[in-house]
């Protein structure tokens, strides 16, 4: 029996591409240039994405004039937004769906960055009190229900991006320790 995903588990938020559906490939727009071949609109799938959401030209992406896809890496938004928050929903089906699940990995993108940032302070000498501010600022990057597509919008709404970036602002001086 498949077993629900833990939504606070760090070690899954990892780019995998078979638990996605081609997220990176179909929401954000990008411009032709020395990263992509060509233009692509964004919620427009890219004319490489194939039916399965997988890359057909994978294996040569910087070949191909695609050096910007070769160096991306999501940090585990794309399968966060398809596993949690719109499991079995098609993005291929209608317009709307497909606004709604984009519009969550673009904010899933943005926490999902911030988490790295407060995993690698790990490494910094933070006093007592400055690791538990690291660890609730996890807490509230992934909380322990789920993220929704409401519950991110409100998020990014109340200023946790905000929020986040003060905690590590204020982890500056153990930096200048190491
Ligand atoms: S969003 Fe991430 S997991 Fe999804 S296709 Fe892109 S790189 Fe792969
Ligand atoms: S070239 Fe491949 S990885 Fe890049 S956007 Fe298109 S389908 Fe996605």
């Amino acid at each position: 029996m498949a077993t629900t995903p833990d939504p606070q588990d760090l070690s899954a938020l990892v780019a995998d591409c078979a638990a996605c559906a081609g997220l990176c490939c179909v929401a954000p727009g990008f411009d032709a240039g020395d990263d992509f071949a060509f233009d692509k609109r964004a919620l427009a799938p890219c004319r490489h994405l194939g039916s399965d959401n997988l890359c057909r030209i994978h294996e040569t992406l910087e070949d191909q004039g695609f050096p910007g896809c070769a160096r991306f890496d999501c940090k585990g938004a794309g399968p966060y937004v398809m596993q949690h928050i719109f499991p079995r929903k098609r993005w291929r089906k209608d317009r709307e769906t497909l606004e709604a699940i984009a519009e969550a990995y673009r904010r899933m993108r943005a926490i999902c960055d911030m988490i790295e940032l407060f995993r690698v302070a790990e490494n910094l000498p933070l006093s007592p009190s400055q690791e538990t501010a690291r660890r609730d600022m996890l807490d509230r990057l992934l909380p322990q229900t789920a993220w929704t597509a409401d519950t991110l919008a409100q998020a990014e709404m109340g200023g946790l991006l905000s929020d986040a970036r003060a905690v590590l602002s204020s982890f500056r001086d153990a930096a200048t320790r190491r």
